[in-house]
């Protein structure tokens, strides 16, 4: 085992990931970028990373953000939950902790949105504690070095992952250790594995037994969804009609336009649906279905349409609660949307 970590190591050398989080120990910065990381790979996290850095160089800057602004940085991300988590985790450290990450496990998983991923991230590579970081990465070369094909996402899988990964990790080194074997897991031993030009295969029982390409095991299989959203783009061309989503549903907090759920996207009413945003309305036109898609998430399809509706001047003292005025060229930075009525909005330009 100690060969196995000794030859990690030097492969780990031989790699040059540029990961600006990790030029210091900040735990601001680890823990920013772990969170962005969860969301998506480094290349595509780098952009958000630079873009909150610039906007909130320190968690006290973060802390005293409004949550509309975060949103709007998250946007594209997903799962905004993080999003808004990031604000009440940053208000947290500083309220609670006078600004400084607690650095003992206990304290740390009290902060919002923080598991035993994220801890383990912040405590290894800002104060170098013995804590192995268990991502999807790691869980798939942990699954091929010693080929376990209990699925991983079962509590025997798990439990047979972290005992096995006990056996190779570094508790004199654990920020070194985690790095070397997530970088692994996401440029060498990948989901297709690298096994060819592999310089840890001597060490891998899957390579042996040749079952690399088939771990790791998963169980579940997710059910997706479909949804039916039809957006309302009630416009005078320059401001249009925008409300905030609500709680307990995908993208709450994030803004957009008026939407109508229905069961298919053949059957709505849309003066209906506008006589219950304006008061007094007399409706110019209406473009049915000026654009269109499906939006991808983890659990759920969306389907969409976006119907133009023309009005000769909009104005706000017309709105019913909770709508408001927009302006897509002007009031960009201000509101989180999510990604398919950003596209949308980039598409006007
Ligand atoms: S031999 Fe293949 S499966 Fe094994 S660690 Fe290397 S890349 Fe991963």
């Amino acid at each position: 085992m100690i060969q196995l970590r000794r030859e990690l190591y030097q492969w780990h050398q031989t790699i040059d990931r540029d990961l600006p989080w990790k030029e210091d120990e900040n735990p601001y910065k680890i823990w920013l970028s772990e969170v962005i990381l969860q969301q998506t790979r480094v290349e595509q996290g780098k952009p958000y990373y630079y873009k909150f850095m610039d906007r909130w160089p320190t968690i006290e800057d973060l802390a005293r953000a409004n949550e509309d602004e975060v949103l709007s940085l998250w946007q594209g991300l997903g799962y905004y939950s993080r999003g808004r988590n990031l604000l009440k985790t940053a208000q947290q450290v500083v309220n609670e902790h006078n600004g400084q990450f607690p650095n003992e496990e206990k304290a740390i998983k009290l902060l919002k949105g923080i598991g035993d991923y994220t801890a383990a991230a912040i405590l290894s590579f800002a104060f170098d504690l013995p804590y192995a970081v268990i991502d999807g990465n790691v869980k798939r070369v942990i699954s091929r070095w010693f080929d376990i094909d209990t699925p991983i996402d079962s509590k025997l899988g798990l439990a047979q992952i972290t005992q096995s990964l006990q056996q190779i990790f570094d508790i004199e080194k654990p920020a070194k250790f985690n790095q070397a074997i997530m970088d692994f897991g996401a440029t060498q031993c990948t989901p297709k594995p690298k096994c060819e030009t592999c310089p840890l295969k001597q060490h891998c029982k899957a390579y042996q037994n040749n079952t690399a390409e088939f771990l790791p095991i998963k169980s579940k299989k997710t059910v997706k969804k479909s949804r039916y959203f039809h957006y309302l783009f009630i416009q005078d061309g320059h401001n249009c009609v925008i409300n905030r989503r609500g709680e307990n549903d995908i993208w709450s907090g994030l803004h957009e336009l008026p939407l109508i759920e229905s069961e298919l996207l053949n059957e709505i009413d849309i003066q209906n649906k506008v006589n219950s945003i304006l008061t007094n309305t007399k409706l110019d036109s209406i473009a049915m279905n000026i654009s269109n898609g499906k939006h991808i998430l983890t659990h759920q399809n969306i389907f969409y349409q976006i119907h133009e509706v023309n009005l000769g001047k909009l104005n706000s003292d017309s709105l019913l609660i909770p709508y408001i005025l927009y302006n897509p060229k002007e009031d960009q930075p201000l509101y989180g949307f999510p990604q398919l009525l950003k596209n949308f909005f980039l598409s006007l330009e």
